[in-house]
């Protein structure tokens, strides 16, 4: 059950067939880990990726393609719950990782790649949006765009569909999320990095010298190693079920409409509804994962018709004449404070990841960041480490 974005597969890589030795290995082609092992290559280490299945195969090529601002908590929950520097901190990297993304997509397209036209938080009942009040002033008086929205600015039906006031947020914008991951693989291998597709990683090991990584055919042995893996890291490092739990992500897709029905795209109910209109007219539709939490902690690919039904109903709502052309699921990886984790596991062992389904709008730059870490060019950030849940790693 592939994505819409899977259509677009321009390149495909082998497997790896040998043993190798090199500078750094990076587990995991999602965005996270084509960008840690882009870093890497640029400060001119030897470099291997190890994908399991295909690049973007994971949410990386699943996902919404909404490119928001701060954390997967909007900031003043996050300031509620771990101290404003913590939610300034993550606005902050969110800012980065937005120029970050725009310089990627413009070397690789011209810049067309990235629809640069803001986007709608819309409250789903009064109490959300006097929260989105209280939440435009905050991040007003940082000096963040957060402009007060009605919902005929998102698109002429929101009201009609029962949405409320909000915000635009002008900064935001949506994208092609495997064109952006394939225009950073394509960086990284003009720098010299080896990509490996179809290649599980079974085993794992750090020593004092280096890490081992054991895959079906060969073994990989490098200085470091980063762990990109998204819900899958418990699966190769144990004690990451300390912080790491899938949660699965419903999306659907209609045929092109002749007409705009969205002005830009719109994240409402606290994040868990989302929908957005492509260049092409066809709306998409996420979401709803509230309704079913339990069912939705899966790693399993599945749809889920309870929420399938509940999208293709709210796509009525939004443009009674659409026809559902494609479904699709994802499995994010949710921590417990929905910030992400990025930070040794062991010595020469690095993890970045858990962002908690927001990670377009970080995990290029925490992939980025965790490769000068593991370099020793960046300080870790102790509000993001692993060692927040696990006080007994060893960093
Ligand atoms: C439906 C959906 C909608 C979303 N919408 C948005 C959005 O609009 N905006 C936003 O900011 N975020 C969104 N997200 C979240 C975002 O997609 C993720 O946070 C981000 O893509 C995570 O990137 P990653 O590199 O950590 O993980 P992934 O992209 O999942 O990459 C991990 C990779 O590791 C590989 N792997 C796993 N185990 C092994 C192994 N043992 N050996 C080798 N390889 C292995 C997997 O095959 C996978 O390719 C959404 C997610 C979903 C599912």
């Amino acid at each position: 059950m592939d994505s819409l974005w899977h259509d677009l597969r321009p390149a495909q890589w082998p497997p790896l067939a040998a043993d190798q030795e090199v500078d750094g290995v990076v587990v995991g082609g999602g965005l996270a880990g084509v960008s840690a092992a882009l870093a890497l290559a640029s400060h001119g280490q030897r470099v291997a990726l190890v994908e399991g299945g295909r690049l973007g195969q994971g949410a990386s090529g699943r996902n919404a393609g909404f490119l928001l601002g701060g954390a997967a908590d909007d900031f003043l929950t996050l300031a509620a719950a771990r101290g404003r520097a913590v939610a300034e901190m993550m606005a902050k990297l969110a800012e980065e990782n937005r120029r970050l993304v725009k310089t990627a997509l413009g070397e690789a397209e011209g810049g067309s790649a990235l629809e640069g036209v803001g986007s709608f938080a819309l409250a789903v009942d009064r109490a959300e949006a006097e929260h989105l009040v209280r939440l435009g002033e905050s991040l007003r008086e940082l000096g963040y765009g957060a402009v007060p929205a009605e919902p005929e600015m998102a698109g002429p039906t929101l009201r009609q569909a029962g949405y409320l006031g909000g915000l635009f947020f002008p900064a935001d914008g949506q994208l092609h999320p495997l064109r952006l991951l394939y225009a950073l693989a394509a960086a990284a291998e003009r720098l010299g990095a080896s990509i490996y597709e179809a290649t599980p990683v079974a085993a794992v090991s750090s020593d004092g010298k280096g890490v081992t990584v054991k895959t079906g055919r060969a073994t990989v042995r490098a200085g470091v190693c980063i762990l990109a893996v998204n819900a899958d890291l418990a699966r190769l490092f144990p004690p990451a079920g300390a912080w790491i739990r899938p949660a699965r992500a419903q999306m659907l897709a209609s045929r092109p409409l002749p007409r705009p029905v969205l002005n830009a795209p719109v994240y409402a109910g606290h994040g868990f509804r989302y929908f957005r209109q492509c260049a092409d007219g066809r709306l998409l539709i996420g979401g709803f994962r509230n309704l079913a939490v339990e069912a939705e902690t899966s790693w399993d690919l599945e749809l889920n018709p309870l929420l399938q039904d509940r999208m293709e109903r709210e796509l009525a709502l939004l443009a009674p004449d659409a026809e559902v052309e494609r479904r699709w699921a994802g499995i994010m990886a949710f921590t417990p404070d929905h910030l992400p984790v990025v930070g040794a596991l062991g010595p020469h062992l690095w993890s970045v990841g858990g962002f908690s389904g927001h990670g377009l709008a970080l995990a290029p730059l925490l992939g980025r960041q965790v490769a000068e870490m593991a370099l020793g060019r960046r300080r870790p950030y102790p509000a993001l480490s692993p060692q927040r849940f696990a006080g007994d790693l060893e960093p």
